[in-house]
């Protein structure tokens, strides 16, 4: 395979040694909150690891949907990850069967093979090779908490389900686990930001409450956020599709997803923005301020330095993990984690009004900011 024969690089970076955001509530002490979750290609594996020794992240591995990875593939990704990380406890590895056009839906048999070879590899903790979720489907759901559970190994169930479970049945889904008693991993489908739907976020911050660790995969900025909420960890995705699970396209409609525009994360917008929308709107005067960055690849740039999704990816990962440790801050307690996001997230929305009215473009704040910010004072009410 193309993939195994690229040798790895020598590793000749310096890891930043920087203070990992560590969560409320741990799979495991010293587990990083944060992951880069990135797809199972030679290239994209070798880069991924690279940011995760920088920055003190965890490895989420994605394989290519809707098939069933051969345990061959799994050991030569692992083994590809770990010549540049030295370790791959902290990995996860994704079957991804829920996804794509041939995904596996509804009560399916997990594959404990596909968990020993990842335990065998060196992982902590396993990820289980569970089908998509659909909205309601309770046989589909306690079928697979009950598999993982059976297993008695270190396994996170990964739970790939419709947003409605979160919107709808929260409290169902929150005692379904409990039940289980194993830890779970979130992946929401939905057609855009599941996050950016109110009642989604409130069912996410009850479903985080439950008594096993629960993780958030295949997510953007909000899987910093859940993380003073009380998630055991968040995974980033290092382009668009991996940052959502998009639902399947309707019966006799043409493609899938939606177009994939290379995105880049402004910190001080606090959110993902089109390469284009940045390259326009940077042109007005008094709006740069807003689209400087000083993560340790832009230094003090304007981001429309990046012009590709290369760019995008160094840049995006590096600032969101810099995000979460300085501005929600490592040392301090969820509560104040909790109400620096709120604050940033105000200032963003403030941000985005301000571009609007002073450029004439139509710039709207992404709807994740104003869920959290209700989810915020919902909670401190
Ligand atoms: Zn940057």
């Amino acid at each position: 395979m193309a993939d195994a024969a690229t040798p790895t690089p020598p590793v000749s970076f310096a890891p930043t040694r920087r203070a990992r955001l560590v969560p409320g509530r741990e799979l495991y002490a010293g587990r990083p909150a944060l992951s880069v979750q990135m797809e199972a290609t030679a290239t994209e594996v070798v880069r991924g690891a690279r940011l995760c020794v920088e920055s003190a992240l965890g490895g989420v591995i994605t394989m290519p949907s809707g098939r069933q990875p051969s345990l061959e593939r799994l050991t030569e990704t692992l083994t590809a990850f770990g010549a540049v990380t030295g370790d791959v406890s902290d990995t996860l590895v994704d079957a991804n069967r829920y996804a794509g056009k041939k995904r596996i839906s509804g009560p399916s048999s997990l594959d404990v093979a596909w968990v020993d070879a990842q335990l065998r590899n060196g992982q902590r903790y396993a990820l289980t090779d569970s089908p998509y979720i659909p909205d309601g489907d309770f046989a589909a759901l306690n079928s697979t908490l009950s598999q993982g559970r059976d297993m008695r190994r270190a396994v996170v169930v990964n739970l790939p389900i419709s947003y409605l479970w979160l919107k709808n049945r929260a409290r169902e889904l929150r005692e379904a686990i409990n039940r289980a008693g194993v830890p779970v991993a979130l992946t929401v489908e939905h057609a855009s930001d599941s996050m950016g739907v109110q009642a989604v976020v409130r069912g996410l911050v009850h479903v985080l409450g439950a008594e096993p660790p629960v993780l958030l995969l295949r997510c953007d900025a909000s899987a910093v956020v859940a993380i003073p909420y009380g998630a055991a960890g968040g995974a980033i995705g290092t382009k668009t599709s991996l940052r959502h699970l998009y639902p399947l396209p309707a019966p006799g409609a043409k493609g899938g997803g939606r177009p994939a525009r290379v995105a880049v994360w402004v910190p001080r917008l606090l959110s993902y923005k089109s390469l284009e929308v940045v390259a326009d709107v940077v042109q007005y005067p008094g709006i740069p301020q807003y689209l400087v960055c000083d993560c340790t690849s832009c230094d003090g740039l304007t981001l429309d330095r990046v012009t590709d999704e290369a760019q995008a990816y160094d840049h995006s990962l590096r600032a969101l993990m810099e995000f979460a440790t300085t501005r929600l801050g490592v040392e301090r307690s969820p509560a104040l984690q909790r109400l620096a996001f709120y604050e940033a997230g105000k200032s963003a929305q403030f941000a985005h009004m301000d571009i609007e009215s002073s450029t004439g473009v139509p710039f709207e704040a992404p709807a994740f900011l104003g869920a959290w910010k209700v989810a915020y004072e919902e909670l401190n009410a």
